[in-house]
This record gives C-alpha cells, structure tokens and sequence, in this order.
C-alpha cells in the first residue's frame, strides 16, 4: 500500500460547499435545456467540474446529465462512478441538511456519504496521484452523474450515447469490500378501482419508493389514525419499522374491514409466495413502500430486490396470482437487471487485494440488494465508501460520513485507481 499526501482541510472545506449545494432529486429547481435534472444538480456538476480544471484536469458537462474529470495518458481508460443528487431530506434532522456541519468526528449532511462525500475524494484521490508524478499508463476518467436515486439513470443513458465507455469502473456509492452481485430492482404498483360498495376509508403513507415509510394516516368513519415507524433504505427493510403495515394491522385489530387491508396484510414474501433465494445473493426482499387509498381506488407500491439467479417474471407471475383473488392488478413501474461481475475477474481480484493491504480485512467479495451504477457499465463492481461494521446512515435523517472513514477512503480510492 502506498500512502498518498490527503490535504484534508481544503478537502473537507470543497465538500462542504458541495453539500451546501441542494441537489435533491426531482426537486432542486428549475428544469431547462441547459439544466434537465434541476439547478441544484446543475450547479453540483459544474462545481466538481470547475474543482478538476482547478487540479489541471480535463473536463466536460454532457448537456447537464452527467459530467467527467479525466488525469493521464494512455488508450485505457478506468473509471470511478459517483453521483451529485441526493434523496430529500425530510424532518428528523438535528443539524442543517444542507450545510455540511462538522461535529464529534463526522462530517453531517445529505450526500454526506451517499454519494457527494465519496464522488469528492475520489477527486482528491485523483489529485493526489497526479502530484506524486508517478506514470498512470493509462487514464483515470471520474464519472459524475445527476440521476442515480429516482432510479432514472437518464445521467448513464446520455453518458453512454456519446461518451467512451471505460474498459473497467468501480462506484464507491455503496458498501466495502467489492460487490460484485447486486439483486434485481422491481418497482411495482398494485392497484384496484373501488366500487361503491366498499366502505370509504382514506389511508396515506409514504412517498419514496425507495424508503421504508416512516409515516401513515387514516381515517375511517371520521375517527383519524396515524402510524410511526422508521425509515430505513429498501434494499434492507428489515432494519426499518414500516408505519403503512403498522397502520393497517392497528385497523385491522379494529375489526375495519377493506380490500386494502387485506393486501397489506400479504405484502410481504410468504403472503405472496415470492420468498426465493439463491447463494449468491440471498433473499428477495419486498418494502411496501407507498400507500394510497381514496374513495375511489386503492394503491400499494413496493420496491422489491430479487436474487440475481431469479427470473422477473417469476416473481411477477407469483404477486398477479396472489393478489387477484382480492381484485388487484400489478403494473411495472421500473425494472432494473442484476449485476454480476465474476469474482475471480482482475477487477475484483485487484480491489480485493487493494482492500486488504489498505485495512488488514480480508472480507470476501460480497452481494447485495443495492443499485448502484455498477449497473451501467460492463465489467464495473460497487466498491465502498462504507466499511462492514459502519452504521448506514444514507437516505436517513442526519446523514453523515466519519472523518475517520473519509481518511480511509481517500487512502483505498488512490491505491485502487492506481493500479486498476
Ligand atoms: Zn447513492
């Protein structure tokens, strides 16, 4: 392992004005032709592009969905892959989302960690190879896009129309060591008209699909009813307490009787009969994640993470037969395929092999249920920026990054860029 020179000062002070930029997705102003992701997103991109013209870097905005800061020389090209928005940042809060507030030993803000704090050091990381001098034989390109947390990526589908592909990448935009197997992504949204007959309720929770909602309200003959519980991210619903299946339970212990109620009842992988599982990558896992009932129709939308050895439609197959006895419909509202990368590939041996030397930990290769970037690009794998025994503070109120992670971090990012 070699150990770069980290300016973590003017580092630490560059990140704080990039979290003070408010690039939340779908919602960070205005939408132009020059800015089709919003200002915010806008104006995180240029402010990391005008950092790596700073640093002598060549740079290009690609028409404001995504940009790339490139150092070396050579016909191969590696890349790192970060993204610039961020999801909303919702009460819970003790220190300004949008501020970058240092405190015990932790840098807090939205994006802290997920994915402005780690797209930043590999910036620095960048930086701190070109002024060791030492020959790269080959280019380095940071990728930067604007559309990763809606699920969208139109930020990697502009990317690929007109930009060199790299030959490998990694994103630090999940968790150590080197994830080479993500699980499918399936958004969909079961729904039913309601006929007359049906006693009205109203019923209300969540709003991210991605997210364990953290909130429900109902009302039902005029008496309202509401229901904590705690987000958490949906690839790993368990560490969250879901308030849409709370509140529903609370009514059915009341003896209110309706459809939905009945569906919430079975949104999860026994109720359904989609409980699969590979070796690979583990269970599927369902978050019911958006809730809607009105007079008229009711909605469930959930996020679900499916084994990469499982087909789709299998799984979908399974939900249309369980719910339709209760009148439901299932429509697709965002499917995303399985990564897998193999673990014996020089990608992965190399940053495994970086990981150890850098942290003494010799973690296998793992999987998850996460999406990341990886996705976009062929031969390219999830590596970092958190650590195994790291408290997962992204997508959650009071998002933060430990300077002690940060320091790690720039050390694995310089070492593995410079020997991928
Ligand atoms: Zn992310």
């Amino acid at each position: 392992m070699v150990k770069y020179t980290l300016q973590e000062e003017q580092m630490l002070e560059d990140l704080r004005r990039l979290l003070k930029i408010k690039s939340v997705n779908g919602e960070c102003g205005e939408v132009t032709a020059q800015a089709p992701l919003g200002r915010g997103v806008y104006d995180a991109i240029e402010y990391m592009l005008s950092l790596g013209r700073k640093f002598g870097f060549r740079t290009k905005n690609v028409d404001g969905y995504c940009g790339w800061i490139e150092m070396g020389e050579g016909d191969r090209m590696a890349a790192v892959v970060g993204h610039l928005d961020t999801v909303a940042a919702d009460s819970g809060w003790n220190f300004e989302p949008f501020d970058g507030t240092i405190s015990d030993g932790r840098l807090y803000g939205r994006g802290a960690s997920d994915d402005k704090g780690p797209s930043l050091v590999a910036l620095y990381a960048m930086k701190a190879l070109a002024d060791s001098k030492v020959p790269l034989g080959k280019r380095i390109r940071l990728i930067l896009g604007g559309d990763e947390e809606a699920g969208g990526w139109r930020c990697m589908q502009r990317y690929k129309q007109t930009e060199e592909l790299p030959q490998c990448a990694f994103t630090p935009d999940s968790e150590y060591p080197v994830t080479y197997a993500e699980k499918a992504i399936l958004h969909i949204r079961i729904a039913k008209k309601l006929e007359s007959g049906v006693m009205p309720i109203f019923l209300e929770g969540g709003n991210t699909i991605n997210v364990v909602p953290a909130a429900a309200k109902a009302v039902v003959n005029g008496v309202e009813y509401t229901e904590t519980g705690k987000a958490a991210h949906a690839m790993e619903p368990q560490k969250g307490v879901n308030a849409v299946l709370k509140l529903c339970e609370k009514l059915r212990g009341q003896g209110v009787t309706h459809p939905f109620l009945e569906l919430a009842e079975m949104a999860n992988p026994e109720g359904l009969s989609i409980a699969f599982s590979d070796q690979m990558s583990g269970e599927l896992t369902i978050n019911p994640s958006i809730a809607r009932v009105s007079e008229t129709e009711a909605s469930l939308s959930c996020d679900l993470r499916i084994p990469v050895t499982i087909e789709k439609d299998t799984v979908l197959n399974a939900i249309e037969a369980a719910v339709r006895p209760l009148g439901f419909e299932v429509s697709v509202l965002h499917y995303l395929p399985p990564l897998f990368v193999d673990p014996r590939s020089a990608l992965v041996t190399t940053l495994q092999k970086v990981y150890r030397e850098c942290t003494g930990r010799d973690t296998p290769p793992a999987a998850i249920g996460g999406g990341t970037y990886a996705r976009a690009f062929d031969n390219a794998v999830a590596f970092g920026a958190l650590f195994e025994d790291e408290e997962v503070s992204y997508h959650k109120p009071n998002e933060f990054w430990s300077l002690d992670s940060i320091r790690k971090n720039f050390q694995i990012m310089a070492n593995a860029i410079a020997v991928l």
